[in-house]
C-alpha cells in the first residue's frame, strides 16, 4: 500500500501489486466533544488540516509539510517537533485495518487486539500505529484532536555556540523548538513556537512570498545548483545565508506555523538520538562537516519529541531529538551519509523509516526493546508476506 509516495526509503516499493489511496480519502466523522476525527487512509493531511480548522480543531503537532496522506505519514513515524507532543502516530487514537486474511479489524486504545484473537494480538494497536505498512492496510485513521489554536511564531538568528549552551533552556522553555545549522557557518536559524491568545497576525502576503516562496523555495533551488556546478562556492553561500537570515514573529493557525512549501528536491537521512546525547553529538556531526570536503549546501535541521510507547517509534521509551542531514537531489550523499550515520548509530540512533539509511534488522533489534514482538505479530498476521517487500525483508528479516 501506498500513500503519497513522499518516503525517501523504497518502504512503499513493491516488485509485486502496488494499491494506491485515491478512493479512499473521505473523512468520515468528527466527534467534536470526544475530540476525535476519523478519516480514511489517503486523505491528505492538508485537507484533514482545513477541514479541521472549519470545524475549529486541530492536531496537536506535525511535521513539516502536509502533503502526505494520513496513512502513509504515521505508517513510518512522521514526528514534527515538541516538548510535550509526540509524533503524528503518537495522536492515533484508533485504526480500522485490512489484514492479509481480508478481515477487517478496528483497534484502538479501548480495544487494542481489535477483538483479534491471535497469539500477541493484544500488541496490535501499539504496534500498527507505526507500521511500516507491514501488518495491514490501514483504512481509516481516528485522530484524537484539539480544539484549533494559534500558534505565535518567532525566527531568529543565533550562533552556534549560543544555541549549543542554551540547548536545554530552548527545548524546555518553548512548546515547539528546532533549528537549522548552515554547514561551514556559527549561523543557525531558530525557530520557537508557542501557544497564543491571539489575535493572529499571518505573515503578510508580500514577506510570505518572498520569504518561503522566493528566498526559501527560488533562491534557493539556484544557490543549489550553482552549488551544484561549482562546488568551492558552497561554504560561502552557506555563510551569506546564515547572516541575511532575519528575525520574524508572526501569529498563525498552527498548521500553517508547523508546515510550509518544499519546492527544492533533496534527499534526506534522518535520526533519532537519546534527547541528552543530541550537543555532544552535533559536535562530532560539526567536527566531521570541518573536517571532510563534502561541500554541504542544506542546512542540518535539529528536533525534539518526548518518548512515546509505540513499538516501533523512533521516540519509544526515550526523549529524543532528531538531526536531519540532506543533499541537493542531483549531489552525491554516500560519503556523507555513511559518515554521519555511524556518529548515530555509536549513540544507538533510529533512522526515520521514511529517510535513507543503511539499517538491517539485526541493528534494529537492537534498538528497539519490542522489535522481537512486533516480528512476532507480524508472523501471526502475515505469515505469507503478502505485505511484505524488499525494504521489510532489509529492516524487520525475512
Ligand atoms: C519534502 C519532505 C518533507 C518531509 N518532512 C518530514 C517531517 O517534517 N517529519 C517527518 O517525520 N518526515 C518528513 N518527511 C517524510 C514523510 O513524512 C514520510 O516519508 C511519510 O511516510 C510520507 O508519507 P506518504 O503518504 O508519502 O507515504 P508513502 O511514502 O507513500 O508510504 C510510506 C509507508 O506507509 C505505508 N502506507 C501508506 N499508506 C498505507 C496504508 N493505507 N496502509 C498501510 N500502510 C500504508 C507504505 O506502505 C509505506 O511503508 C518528509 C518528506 C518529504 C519528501
Amino acid at each position: 500500500m501506498t500513500g503519497s509516495g513522499h518516503s525517501f526509503t523504497p518502504t512503499a516499493v513493491s516488485d509485486g501489486v502496488l494499491l494506491r489511496p485515491g478512493g479512499l480519502t473521505a473523512i468520515r466523522s468528527v466527534d467534536a466533544a470526544a475530540g476525535t476525527v476519523t478519516v480514511e487512509a489517503g486523505c491528505p493531511l492538508s485537507v484533514l488540516n482545513a477541514e479541521l480548522l472549519a470545524r475549529g480543531l486541530s492536531l496537536a503537532n506535525m511535521g513539516d509539510i502536509q502533503v502526505q496522506t494520513v496513512a502513509g505519514a504515521t505508517q513510518t513515524g512522521t514526528h514534527g517537533t515538541g516538548r510535550d507532543v509526540g509524533g503524528m502516530a503518537a495522536q492515533i487514537a484508533g485504526l480500522e485495518l485490512v489484514l492479509a486474511d481480508g478481515c477487517i479489524v478496528n483497534c484502538s486504545v479501548d480495544s487494542p487486539s481489535g477483538g483479534l484473537s491471535l497469539p500477541g494480538a493484544t500488541g496490535l494497536f501499539d504496534a500498527a500505529r507505526v507500521g511500516l505498512g507491514a501488518l495491514g492496510i490501514v483504512t481509516a485513521v481516528t485522530f484524537s484532536v484539539v480544539p484549533a489554536f494559534l500558534l505565535e511564531a518567532r525566527e531568529e538568528p543565533m550562533t552556534w555556540s549560543r544555541v549549543i549552551s542554551e540547548l536545554d533552556e530552548l527545548t524546555s522553555d518553548n512548546e515547539h523548538f528546532e533549528f537549522y545549522w548552515f554547514p561551514y557557518s556559527e549561523g543557525c536559524l531558530t525557530k520557537r513556537n508557542n501557544r497564543s491568545d491571539g489575535p493572529a497576525r499571518p505573515v503578510p502576503r508580500w514577506r510570505y512570498w518572498l520569504d518561503d516562496e522566493f528566498l526559501t523555495n527560488t533562491v534557493f533551488n539556484a544557490t543549489n545548483q550553482l552549488g551544484r556546478r561549482v562546488p568551492a562556492v558552497i561554504p560561502t553561500v552557506n555563510s551569506l545565508a546564515a547572516r541575511a537570515l532575519g528575525s520574524r514573529t508572526y501569529i498563525d493557525a498552527a498548521y500553517r506555523v508547523f508546515t510550509s512549501p518544499r519546492r527544492v528536491r533533496f534527499k534526506e537521512q534522518e535520526y533519532a538520538v537519546p534527547r541528552a546525547a543530541l550537543s555532544d553529538v552535533l559536535a562530532e556531526v560539526k567536527a566531521v562537516i570541518q573536517r571532510r570536503d563534502w561541500r554541504i549546501s542544506f542546512p542540518i535541521e535539529v528536533r525534539v519529541t518526548p518518548s512515546d510507547n509505540l513499538w516501533l517509534s523512533t521516540a519509544y521509551g526515550r526523549d529524543s531529538a532528531y538531526i536531519a542531514f540532506h543533499v541537493f537531489h542531483p549531489s552525491p550523499h554516500e560519503a556523507y551519509f555513511t559518515e554521519v550515520e555511524a556518529i548515530m548509530t555509536a549513540v544507538g540512533g533510529r533512522p526515520h523509516w521514511g529517510k535513507m539509511h543503511t539499517r538491517d534488522a539485526e541493528y534494529l533489534a537492537r534498538g528497539y526493546p519490542k522489535f522481537g514482538d512486533f516480528v512476532a505479530l507480524r508472523n501471526a498476521v502475515d505469515p505469507d508476506r503478502r505485505f511484505g517487500n524488499p525494504y521489510l525483508t532489509q529492516v524487520l528479516g525475512s
